[in-house]
């Protein structure tokens, strides 16, 4: 067996002033380790000089390469660019900012030559992020784990390493609207953690302002679980039961009894009860709307109906 071959992959939206540092650090951790290393940059349409940056250290460094998007088409992309390109027995994705510790590399191949096929950087506690970020992250995995399927773990990043069998299975999956990490958990495989702590941006700011964090959410909700629809089921059967039960109550004891309870039930009342009948039928079919709309996300989504993880 030839000696193992592991790719950096590296999403770039405008990081031309981090990238000869960053360059320089991987270069340092990585004479220190023991595999081969490809590094490849996804210039993600940057708006500065980092396509001509990376040029540079791929003319000066052979085991870089890149790929330059035509125009900015987010993270998730980059990432998902950068697996299906690399060629190595395993994969690490880093941020170019310096927020994710490279030192760490090593820690990272240790659990993937011991057997581990997924490691997960988990981001211990972070003092310098917003309180909005902060608690915004937290609501999200709470929401997330509460409504969906799958379990996603809180703090979980994308500074993670994955093993060929998996990069393999990941760059099959065809949906769209993606987030690589859920894509990630939802694969399964052996897997293990590593706690980091961030560090602070090495320049510039982070382009992930709140708009962009908010879709990514949404787009998280839609594709990892579809149970919304199924509530919208549960709301209009609860509403058409509870107003039948009360009006059929109401109307047999106002006409047939001659309202012996003294409720004095106005037509106002039964009218209210007869409206909010007819909503509860309008939300049970919606929810029946749902169930299709339901079938056709899962089958356009395309996802393979199992994996298979190893075979003899
Ligand atoms: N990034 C990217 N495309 C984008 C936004 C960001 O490739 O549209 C890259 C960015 O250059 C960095 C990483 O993704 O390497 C993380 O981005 P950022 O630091 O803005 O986000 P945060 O640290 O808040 O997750
Ligand atoms: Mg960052």
């Amino acid at each position: 067996m030839g000696k193992q071959l592991v790719s950096i992959i590296i999403p770039v939206h405008s990081e031309a002033g981090n990238l000869a540092w960053h360059h320089q650090k991987i270069s340092d951790v990585i004479t220190t380790l023991q595999p081969d290393f490809e590094i490849i940059y996804v210039d993600d349409g940057s708006e500065d000089e980092s396509l001509d940056a990376i040029k540079s250290l791929a003319k000066s460094d052979e085991r870089v390469h890149y790929i330059s998007f035509s125009r900015n088409f987010g993270k998730e992309a980059a990432s998902s660019a950068g697996l299906s390109k690399c060629k190595g027995d395993a994969a690490v994705m880093i941020d170019a900012d310096g927020q994710h510790p490279i030192d760490y590399l090593g820690e990272f191949l240790k659990k993937w030559q011991s057997g581990y096929q997924v490691v997960v950087g988990i981001r211990t506690a972070n003092a310098k992020e917003g309180l909005v970020k902060k608690i915004g992250s937290k609501v999200f995995y709470k929401l997330l784990n509460a409504i969906s399927d799958g379990e996603t773990i809180p703090r979980s990043t994308d500074f993670r390493l994955l093993d060929r069998l998996v990069i393999d299975e990941f760059n099959k999956l065809t949906e769209r609207s993606r987030i690589t990490r859920g894509l990630v958990d939802w694969l399964g495989y052996r897997r293990t953690f590593i706690e980091f702590e961030a560090q602070a941006r090495h320049s510039g700011k982070a382009t992930y302002g709140f708009n962009k964090l908010v879709k990514l959410a949404l787009h998280a909700f839609v594709s990892q679980t579809t149970k919304p629809l199924r509530f919208i089921g549960f709301l209009g059967g609860l509403v058409t039961f509870i107003s039948a039960i009360a009006g059929l109550f109401l109307l047999v004891e106002k006409y047939v009894f001659g309202d012996p309870l003294g409720l004095a039930v106005t037509g106002t009342a039964l009218l209210a009860l007869f409206v909010s009948l007819l909503v509860g039928l309008v939300l049970i079919s919606n929810w029946l709307l749902a169930l299709y709309v339901e079938s056709i996300h899962n089958e356009t989504q395309n996802r393979p109906l199992y994996i298979i993880s190893e075979q003899g």
